[in-house]
């Protein structure tokens, strides 16, 4: 079954995960929205997609700010078209254990991930409703299932799992489907910066990471772009509510 070619949404799409997402689903045939931050980090993005034949355009936002989401999406849907895929991926992490963990830390991250989800998904769902087709992507985590040092970031992507179940309960009468991608290492400026935290060179924190793991490497952004391509074609319309988790073995 062919894929149509639609307007997607990418958050967090300046780099990582995010940014072969939004590559990716160019290549699938769809004009992608770049969401970023800052207007100006999604400019890498935009090139290599246009250069490769691709139609995307960089969107600065804060996803946890609820008029830069409104005026993203607004912006989006004038340039584009009405978007009807939409990939909650920007993310933070603040980690520290529960004693050291501060507010700010806390609400950080469950601003990005949740909140921005939230707001995101809200505002999109409008365009797929009307549309009567949608596909909402929401990045989880292995961290989901308890991650020392990370009791904000696997609360916020736990909760994603069940935002996830909810939104595809309450969505799919319009044709739209929910699901959320579970990743476990991959490597990125995420994971980088936690190598650097904990004082580890980048190279043995990856060879130590890939130990653990049954495939014995850790991913790359493009294992969880796969995962995405499939969830938001037109052959998923009958998975929903799901979590895949990414993650060379059953968790990492
Ligand atoms: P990354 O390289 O740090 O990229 C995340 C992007 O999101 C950055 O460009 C960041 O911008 C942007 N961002 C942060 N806050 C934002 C906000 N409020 N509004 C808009 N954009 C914002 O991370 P990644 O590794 O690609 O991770 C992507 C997603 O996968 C995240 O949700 C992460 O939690 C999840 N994940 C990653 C891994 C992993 O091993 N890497 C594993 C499981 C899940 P700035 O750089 O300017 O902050």
């Amino acid at each position: 079954m062919s894929t149509e070619s639609r307007v997607a949404i990418v958050t967090g799409a300046a780099q990582g995960i995010g940014a072969a997402t939004a590559e990716r689903l160019a290549q699938d045939g769809h004009a992608v929205a770049v969401v970023d931050l800052k207007e100006d980090n999604c400019a890498d993005t935009v090139a290599r997609i246009t250069k490769a034949g691709g139609n995307a355009l960089a969107v600065g936002a804060d996803v946890s700010d609820s008029d830069a989401v409104e005026q993203a999406v607004a912006r989006v849907a004038d340039v584009l078209g009405p978007p009807t895929i939409l990939v909650n991926n920007a993310g933070v992490t603040r980690d520290n254990l529960l004693f050291k963990m501060t507010e700010v830390d806390w609400d950080t991250v469950m601003g990005v991930h949740l909140r921005g989800s939230f707001l995101m998904s809200k505002a999109a769902q409008a365009h797929m409703t009307a549309a009567k087709w949608g596909r909402i992507v929401n990045l989880s985590s292995t961290s989901a299932l308890g991650n020392r040092g990370q009791a904000n970031y696997s609360a916020a992507k736990a909760g994603l799992q069940g935002f996830t179940k909810t939104l595809a309960i309450e969505l799919g009468k319009f044709g739209i489907t929910v699901n959320a991608i579970a990743p476990g290492f991959i490597a990125t400026e995420m994971t980088k910066a936690t190598a650097e935290r904990v004082g580890v060179a980048w190279e043995d924190y990856k060879k130590g990471a890939a130990a653990q793991i049954p495939v014995a490497r850790v991913g790359a952004p493009e294992d969880i772009a796969n995962a995405v391509s499939f969830f938001t074609g037109d052959a998923a319309g009958f998975v929903s509510g799901q979590v895949l988790y990414v993650a060379g073995g059953p968790k990492a």
